[in-house]
């Protein structure tokens, strides 16, 4: 039985770094050509409703994109992002949050292909009627972990795997370095992009050192955290780590987190982080 919903938390500092890594590497795939696809293991809902019960009850948006999205100074690492949160919310108010398959749709081109997969009973049938008039898409109500092994690699052989599992069960530590392995032996070349919360940050430190003894190369790590590691419970930090980064990441993200971080942070606590966990 899955509890998690992403409407409560739409909007927040964690969207705000993975959604802001997400449309840095479609920025960078959409620079040559050739097609790709898209594969969104764990795609929520698609849009959120910002003045909805579950996120006003959490209210995590107002310490998130609330205090980027309308800065007179953005970065042009955010340009792609932000456009699209303002596409979605044209009067200037903010009212929707795109989800990731959102921000996929509005800045992938016509012959780039989406496979969505969602497996909550209430989130996958918004997902559905989203994507229902968009022909380069696919959403299935079916388990993500498996597109690794089915999707891959794709017809194209360029691509985005985003995996953003919610981390309710304590095995979708473990699984999501199962299924990268699985999804990397079949597509070694695709970009894999993956999200975490620091919770605990011995989970974390843990899952890296998985992925290391993986043998997997050119591992990048990015980080943003809004206070100290504690033991206490919630989430601090939120992270991405990217495998097969398009060469300009790196750069762009230590270009843009220290604008992000003092924007989010007000209070200045917490840290920035980006560096290879492998390199080359
Ligand atoms: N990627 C989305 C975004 O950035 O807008 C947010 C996704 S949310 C963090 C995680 C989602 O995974 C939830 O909607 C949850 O219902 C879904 N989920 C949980 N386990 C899953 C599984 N095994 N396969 C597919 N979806 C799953």
């Amino acid at each position: 039985m899955l509890s998690y919903r992403h409407s409560f938390h739409a909007g927040n500092h964690a969207d705000v770094l993975k959604h802001t890594v997400q449309s840095l590497i479609i920025s960078s795939l959409n620079e040559k050509d050739k097609p790709y696809l898209y594969l969104d293991t764990h795609a929520g809902a698609g849009r959120y409703q910002l003045s909805g019960e579950h996120a006003e009850r959490t209210g995590e948006y107002l310490e998130g994109i609330a205090r980027i999205w309308q800065q007179d100074n953005i970065p042009e690492e955010l340009a792609a992002y932000i456009g699209v949160v303002k596409n979605l919310n044209p009067g200037g108010k903010l009212r929707y949050y795109p989800g990731s398959p959102l921000i996929a749709r509005f800045l992938l081109r016509e012959c780039d292909r989406l496979q969505l997969t969602e497996l909550h009973s209430s989130d996958f049938p918004l997902l559905r009627n989203e994507f229902l008039k968009d022909d380069r898409a696919r959403t299935e109500r079916t388990d993500g972990y498996q597109q690794l092994k089915s999707k891959l690699p794709p017809p194209s052989r360029r691509g985005l795997i985003l995996i953003d599992p919610p981390y309710e069960m304590k095995s979708d530590y473990q699984d999501v370095v199962k299924s990268i392995q699985e999804g990397y032996k079949r597509f070694g070349t695709g970009v894999f992009a993956l999200w975490y919360p620091v919770v605990l940050r011995q989970q974390i430190k843990r899952m890296c050192n998985e992925l290391e003894a993986t043998g997997i190369r050119r591992i990048l790590q990015i980080e943003l955290a809004v206070r100290p590691d504690s033991d206490q419970r919630g989430m601090t930090a939120s992270g991405m780590i990217v495998i097969n980064p398009p060469w300009k990441l790196e750069q762009q993200m230590k270009n843009v987190l220290p604008w992000l971080h003092k924007v989010l942070v007000p209070a200045g606590t917490g840290h920035t982080k980006v560096s290879w966990i492998v390199p080359e």
